[in-house]
């Protein structure tokens, strides 16, 4: 069976995950932990970035800094998942749905000036498939009506645009080290990256607990007491350790991602030319990350029968996502404002195919012949 992901391994985790161990200090912000971090801020040149145990709690955190209160409205595209929106409805805030753009299924720039109200707080763009929104259009219109931008970039680890970092362009932005996307911390794990610098100093004490643990630490108070609402959002010294070792073949794997993304581009581009299928839209000004391939079937029922035929060869290739004002959560905290023309009919044609960094050279072919074996398009 070729498998949808594996969780990439690139040989060094276990040794730093064993020097954590042996260090007898496995609690949040320790030797890894700073270092991965301090690896970003480096990277990213930004004020300052918390590692959080998934990217779904570093939205959370995102959501309270912003200060969301209920009844506030915060836009983002319906086609993406549940934790772009469930960290702002927890707040009590409602989901603001706008439609997407059909060539790079991200949210549709031009539509959401008219989804703004006088309840609006923030927009939340999502980098899908690690390819950049029109950020340059985003943040106009949010400087314009004064709303705060939280990249959900949990897909865009090491994507930029025009040149510049995916996750540096919100007041607030998040990655995500899940197993299935570029860069992992250990299975879970995420990252939450501060550009706004009001937000740092609130941003240390939310995650420890509501203290003011961090600003004792570094010797600014004598006593570390609770002075504020807080979580736990710090991620162990052995999710670090492994993320530390994936930071270290940063470009290795990017490198290898976005070789088997070509592989399969290259390969399936005959499809396209027959218009049997549709292949990704990467706009010139992006540059995308590889994590992910899809192509797009003409129509529902072929991209059904395209991923049982798969299946039926040994091969897991699957769809996402049930767009978010479909779903039974979606009807009771979120409204969809303009028209679906994009979000429902573009994803029902979308299937992903298996793209991993450990994945083989004959495993990708195997997938690629079966795709050009298949009859029923
Ligand atoms: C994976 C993903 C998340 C959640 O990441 P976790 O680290 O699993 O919490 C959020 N948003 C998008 C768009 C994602 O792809």
């Amino acid at each position: 069976m070729i498998p949808f992901n594996k969780p990439p391994m690139t040989g060094n985790e276990l040794k730093y995950i064993e020097q954590a161990m042996q260090s007898q200090k496995l609690c949040g912000d320790g030797k890894f932990g700073v270092r991965c971090q301090t690896w970003f801020e480096n990277r990213l040149n930004t004020e300052r970035v918390l590692l959080t145990p998934s990217c779904t709690h570093a939205l959370e955190l995102a959501a309270i800094l912003i200060d969301i209160q209920p009844g506030d409205e915060v836009i983002m595209p319906s086609y993406t998942f549940v934790s772009t929106a469930n960290p702002f409805v927890l707040r009590g805030a409602k989901i603001i749905f706008v439609d997407i753009r059909q060539d790079t299924m991200n949210i549709n720039e031009k539509l959401i000036e008219q989804a703004i109200s006088c309840k609006t707080k923030a927009i939340v763009p999502v980098h899908y498939a690690g390819v950049a929104c029109e950020m340059d259009t985003i943040i106009a219109i949010a400087n314009k009506y004064n709303l705060f931008v939280i990249e959900d970039a949990a897909q865009a680890v090491n994507s930029f645009y025009k040149g510049r970092p995916l996750g540096t362009f919100g007041d607030l932005a998040a990655y995500s080290f899940h197993e299935t996307k570029n860069y992992s911390s250990g299975g879970e794990g995420g990252l939450l990256i501060i550009n706004n610098r009001r937000f740092v100093e609130r941003a240390e004490i939310i995650r420890e607990k509501g203290t003011n643990r961090s600003l004792f630490f570094r010797g600014m108070v004598d006593k570390y007491s609770w002075v504020d609402i807080g979580s736990s959002y710090l991620p162990s010294e052995i999710q670090s350790a492994y993320l530390w070792a994936q930071l270290e073949s940063y470009e290795e794997i990017n490198n290898r991602r976005l070789m088997l993304w070509e592989r399969y581009n290259n390969s399936l581009k005959i499809l396209q030319d027959k218009g049997l299928i549709e292949l990704p839209k990467i706009p010139t000004h992006c540059k995308h990350n590889a994590h992910m391939f899809y192509i797009k079937c003409n129509t529902l029922k072929v991209r059904q029968k395209l991923i049982s035929y798969l299946k039926d060869n040994a091969i897991l290739a699957v769809f996402h996502y049930i767009p978010l004002h479909s779903s039974i959560a979606g009807k009771i905290y979120a409204e969809f404002r303009g028209y679906d023309n994009y979000t429902t009919n573009e994803s029902d044609k979308l299937v992903r195919l298996p793209l991993f960094f450990n994945m083989t050279i004959e495993e990708q072919d195997t997938v690629i012949k079966n795709i050009l074996d298949f009859k029923n398009w």
